[in-house]
């Protein structure tokens, strides 16, 4: 058997072990596509001058949240570029109102880096989970694509928010230029040393009127090995489609994915107004509820809409 398949077919049996045959589906809220960094391979930086830009406000939030709420689901993702408008303050009322209204609800922060303060402030509001990716454990390819920070910098962020109490999540893109396979399998031993509760693994998407525009996609077939690898390395983790990796991959290759090896689907509850400008690479899918669901089913899977925690929370 070759080696690749082995690591499938313990992949597979290891997300049996831990989360039986569910798949949690989260509503996922992009509020703000307003942002102040630069990375290089992203749509939405703030040099992007072609980038359509918008704020939802408090009571549209709610609505979002109040939709997903009605649907059954239980576990709710607040994203947004690095947004400072939206301060402290206002996060704070935001997420105090949904924990208030919702206590049920599990509610994600997808907000970029914030100080201490402030990430005290949201998880005492009642926010519990942060998702924050490192991008790439090599300094010197992270150094490159964030042109305003660094991997020090970045890391220091992801410490304060455990600090302030969250679950925290990360991730890394494959794809990315001048990216090697021992980077892939240094991320894999970081996964494993800082023990993530949840991991991302995007594919690299040139996006237009971006520095990267003109570099190829990242390779879907070494994405799919790479988050095979991650079950092995770390097998407790909650494993997301990301949605650049199920834009790009196509129907065959997700439903493999969620077959064998991921936990975790994202469905997106954005207002149908400005869904579309919430584009941190071009051709961004998404798919709704019910198109969501039968892909799951599709995958001999069942879509689950608890509040989905990782396995450590409750054993
Ligand atoms: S990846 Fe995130 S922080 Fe970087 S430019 Fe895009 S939205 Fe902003």
């Amino acid at each position: 058997m070759p080696l690749i398949e082995s690591y499938e077919a313990e992949a597979k049996s290891l997300t049996k072990k831990y989360y039986k045959n569910e798949i949690f589906v989260r509503a996922l809220i992009e509020f703000s596509s307003y942002c102040r960094r630069k990375c290089f391979y992203c749509g939405l930086r703030s040099e992007n001058k072609t980038a359509i830009r918008y704020r939802l406000t408090k009571s549209e939030i709610l609505v979002l949240v109040n939709n997903a709420y009605q649907d059954g689901i239980r576990s709710i993702v607040l994203q947004s570029g690095e947004d400072v408008s939206f301060s402290s303050e206002c996060l704070e009322n935001i997420i105090k109102t949904i924990h208030d209204s919702y206590p049920d609800i599990a509610i994600t922060l997808s907000i970029g880096q914030r100080d201490i303060k402030t990430n005290i402030t949201l998880r005492n509001a009642g926010a519990e989970r942060f998702l924050i990716k490192h991008e790439s454990c090599n300094s010197t390819i992270y150094n490159r694509l964030h042109p305003d920070q660094n991997l020090s910098e970045r890391l220091k962020a992801m410490e304060r928010i455990l600090k302030a109490g969250f679950i925290l999540g990360s991730g890394f893109i494959v794809g990315l230029p001048s990216q090697t396979n021992n980077d892939i399998l240094h991320e894999m031993y970081n996964l494993r040393k800082n023990k993530y509760d949840m991991f991302g693994i995007g594919v690299f998407m040139p996006t237009k009127n971006t520095p990267l525009e003109n570099y190829p996609r990242g390779s879907i077939g070494l994405t799919y090995k790479s988050i095979i690898l991650s079950r092995c390395f770390l097998p407790e983790t909650l494993i997301p489609i990301t949605t650049a990796f199920h834009s790009s991959s196509g129907k065959d290759m997700t439903i493999k994915a969620i077959t064998n090896v991921a936990n975790v689907f994202m469905v997106s509850y954005t207002t149908s107004r400005v869904k579309n400008s919430y584009q941190i690479y071009d051709n961004k899918k998404s798919l709704t509820l019910d198109e969501s669901c039968k892909l799951i089913e599709k995958a001999g899977k069942l879509p689950t809409f608890t509040r989905g925690d990782p396995y450590h929370v409750n054993h």
